[in-house]
């Protein structure tokens, strides 16, 4: 006992570090393994506890592979641009890169306190100019391939943030970051990246991923394809497209709505109309981009815009209104409005006394539409509908989209959810987008000579977008002309930082090229991703887009970035909630349990609560009982006559056993289960005496949970080198002998009888000294005296039935059945 584990951890983190054993280099003669962690933002106020069991998962994976024979790659990184720092930044008072390059720091010095096996030869950091110069890069090959664009659009503006979001960074109306914040909208000139170009690839190969399948459904959710009819209407001469799901009730148009947000609005709003339309849209300026479900709860409203639409089929002639109930991103941003079967419309129509026309009745009554107090949404047969009169109304909609497009008055098309990906930033702390503007030339994008466009270090901040008040970075030649310029000031949105810095690993000191193609073709895919679920719609859409893009451009060679994904599940504190800064009570620092009681024994308690998928609970109890094993362990080895010894038939058993399990285990995350058959083998040697080749055996099993200990007793039984280098030891099946199982589990049994008993003559007011058992003679090799009196602190003899020494006062001996021993006390 009190053996120093802080002077152990230290010891072997810098033998590590000496020898660079966790480095990795590309060697085509072995398979490779690639491990990776989802690369984390470097908060400033460093690592907790759940951290540390995040990367724990993904370091027992890693340091398992590689004593598996895998050339393991297995890196980490920061994520370190992004609103995050530059707001903490701001409220200390510090420039955002002093602020992130320490928190880096701090990082790294936890993270190696941890003892993961990280090969720190290949750290990166998205704020390296070396790093973000390459963001720049792609931002041009996409821009050249037709994969960039910008666009005056209505964007999600977030007030707090002070920026534009993605789509997918606003969540039910509300920031992702501000839970409490409405997002506003704004028209703004910004740039996009096509992520619907592939939507279909990234749909199709979800099926493949070795994913959680609520990952996978998200993914498809989120793209979410749809098929339904584009119709050309015109309106003013001009052709506006809108999209249907149901063609079958075009005849039963009576209006169109636009959306409040579309682009092309001003349009079709006439003189006369233009007052009462500014007032609407004063009116719901903040309203929109909600869920489908706030919508549908929203009270219809809008303003006619003096335009009408004709019909293509009917030739009517319907007004255009603009209304809040459509939203501009879904879509074409308008919609036909038929309010006979659709409830909106329905609604919409009766406020603003617009005309109901039915077009379909149910199959046992005629609707009249002065009668109706709602849509009729069901099906029937079609009536008001010229040459598709009693049409089902189902078979209608495929034959009406076949006739539209026969007369190119439409077409069946396919729609996506997802949207592109609307990269712009107004912020400081991101990648320049490398665009200059002249009045000669137009959008001019930077030369690939002159990249990186830097982040100027010399700005204000707390004034709107620093780079937008920067002079010396704002004027700039033009490339083109030679004429003065403007910059593009607005920064990248972090996601396109994550989306390819697993490549980057792979060759990440590269000043010439993004990497190494051959470097990459080795190393990638990543083999085990590993990473919150709440990143199941953003990183990993944009990550797998980005890859395909590259594919596609000869960067890569493969189609999906991450073969296998594993979510890690919570920490939280011994209250029960999430651990936070806002409660530093319950926030559990690596240094502290570190401290009391060593990183080997947190790491082994975290991974034995449950699978590591699952969420945990924190227990200072807990930790004492991994506290204990760990002692016990490290008690055995120290006395070297322990593994002098000749292992007996039943631990070999149980070796090769546990060897074969715990290989299994650590491959499906069943961590838990490795650990309990890793402390049933060690209990199996309590006591006795094993051979060199088993202590040793039981070192590589438990190193990747514990691996400094294990590297000090290794290297105490005198192990080659490192036992983290050592290889993963192999199992003979015909040594593994389930009658030794067996046997253990009867002992157990009897046990449990043994206590029960003395348990209750105890109570009775009886000493006792002695425990007799009487087993069947068949049976007498599975319980062993010595065995039994060790476990019961009690002499236990143990007598076969038909033994004519024993002693047996009682007659106890004839109780005894098939597994199923006498017992009596004394
Ligand atoms: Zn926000
Ligand atoms: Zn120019």
């Amino acid at each position: 006992m009190g053996y120093n584990f802080k002077q152990i951890e230290q010891k072997w983190q810098k033998e590590w570090e000496k020898s660079k054993i966790f480095e990795a280099e590309v060697d085509g003669g072995r398979e490779k393994c690639y491990v990776l962690e989802m690369y984390p933002y470097p908060s400033g106020s460093g690592l907790h506890m759940g951290h540390a069991f995040n990367y724990t998962i993904g370091d027992v994976y890693a340091r398992f592979k590689r004593m598996k024979g895998f050339n393991v790659l297995y890196p980490m990184g920061y994520d370190s641009l992004g609103l995050p720092a530059e707001n903490a930044a701001i409220k200390v008072g510090e420039h955002p890169k002093k602020y992130t390059d320490k928190a880096i720091k701090n990082f790294i010095r936890q993270q190696k306190e941890l003892g993961l096996s990280y090969d720190w030869s290949r750290m990166l950091y998205s704020h390296d100019p070396e790093y973000y110069k390459w963001n720049q890069f792609w931002f041009l090959k996409f821009f050249e391939k037709g994969l960039v664009y910008r666009k005056k659009a209505v964007v999600n503006w977030c007030p707090k943030c002070e920026t534009v979001l993605a789509n997918e960074q606003v969540h039910n109306g509300f920031c992702w970051r501000h839970g409490d914040t409405e997002i506003q909208l704004k028209p703004l000139e910004q740039w996009f990246i096509k992520t619907t170009e592939y939507a279909d690839e990234l749909l199709d190969k979800v099926d493949d991923l070795k994913w959680p399948e609520r990952i996978k459904i998200m993914q498809k959710n989120w793209i979410g394809k749809s098929y339904g009819t584009e119709i050309d209407f015109e309106i003013n001469g001009g052709k506006w497209p809108i999209f249907t799901t149901r063609p079958d009730t075009i005849y039963g148009v009576t209006f169109m709505v636009v959306s409040a947000q579309h682009p092309r609005l001003d349009e079709l709003v006439t003189k006369e109309q233009r007052k009462e339309v500014d007032k609407f849209l004063k009116k719901i300026k903040t309203v929109s981009q909600k869920s489908m479900k706030v919508v549908e709860e929203l009270e219809k409203e809008g303003a006619f815009t003096g335009s009408y639409a004709i019909n293509p089929i009917t030739g009517d002639k319907v007004p255009v209104y603009t209304g809040n109930f459509v939203v501009a991103d879904y879509g074409s941003g308008m919609v036909m409005a038929v309010p006979a079967h659709d409830q909106r419309d329905f609604e919409f129509a009766k406020k603003y006394g617009i005309d109901i026309k039915v077009v379909i009745n149910p199959p046992t009554f005629n609707l009249s539409a002065d009668k109706m107090s709602r849509a009729y949404t069901a099906e029937g047969r079609l009536i008001n509908s010229g040459e598709f009169e009693n049409w089902d109304n189902r078979e209608a909609i495929e034959e009406i989209t076949k006739f539209l497009e026969k007369k190119k008055l439409g077409k069946k098309v396919v729609q996506y959810k997802l949207r592109d990906w609307l990269i712009s930033r107004q912020r400081y702390w991101g990648t320049p987008i490398p665009m200059i503007y002249c009045d000669e030339c137009g959008i001019v994008p930077v030369p690939y000579d002159d990249l990186p466009v830097k982040i100027p270090e010399k700005v204000e901040f707390g004034k709107g977008n620093p780079l937008a008040t920067s002079a010396s970075f704002i004027n700039v030649k033009c490339p083109k002309c030679g004429r003065k310029a403007k910059r593009e000031t607005d920064t990248m949105d972090t996601f396109f930082d994550s989306s390819w810095y697993y490549l980057r690993f792979c060759d990440n000191k590269n000043v010439k090229k993004p990497f190494d193609i051959k470097k990459v073709e080795y190393w990638m895919p990543v083999d085990q991703y590993i990473g919150g679920a709440e990143h199941a719609c953003m990183h990993l859409i944009y990550a797998r887009f980005f890859t395909k893009a590259l594919r596609d451009l000869g960067f890569v060679d493969f189609d999906e970035p991450f073969t296998r994904l594993f979510n890690q599940g919570m920490l939280h504190g011994e209250d029960g909630n999430k651990m936070a800064k806002s409660r530093p009570k319950y926030v559990i620092l690596p240094e502290e349990v570190s401290k009391k009681y060593g990183i080997d024994t947190a790491r082994l308690f975290l991974l034995s609560l449950a699978r590591p998928d699952k969420d945990l609970q924190w227990s200072d109890k807990g930790i004492q009982g991994s506290m204990r094993f760990v002692n016990k362990v490290m008690d055995f080895y120290s006395d070297l006559k322990n593994i002098e010894g000749k292992s007996n038939e039943k631990i070999e058993s149980k070796l090769n056993k546990t060897i074969k399990g715990v290989g299994e285990d650590i491959e499906k995350f069943d961590y838990n289960f490795a650990i309990i058959k890793l402390r049933e083998l060690f209990d199996s040697f309590a006591g006795g005496k094993v051979d060199k080749k088993t202590a040793e055996s039981f070192l590589k099993l438990l190193n990747p949970f514990c691996p400094h200990i294990t590297e000090e007793l290794w290297s105490k039984v005198g192990g080659k080198r490192f036992v983290s280098q050592a290889s993963w030891p192999k199992y003979d099946e015909k040594k593994i002998d389930d009658k030794f199982e067996k046997a253990e589990k009867e002992s157990e049994g009897l046990m449990g009888d043994i206590n029960n008993l003395i348990r209750i003559m105890k109570y009775k007011g009886n000493e006792i000294s002695r425990v007799y058992v009487y087993v069947l003679p068949n049976e007498i090799d599975n319980y062993s005296s010595e065995e039994l009196s060790k476990r019961s602190n009690m002499k236990v003899v143990v007598y076969a039935v038909n033994d004519k020494e024993k002693y047996d006062p009682k007659g106890k001996s004839k109780k005894a059945k098939p597994g199923k021993p006498g017992i009596y006390l004394e």
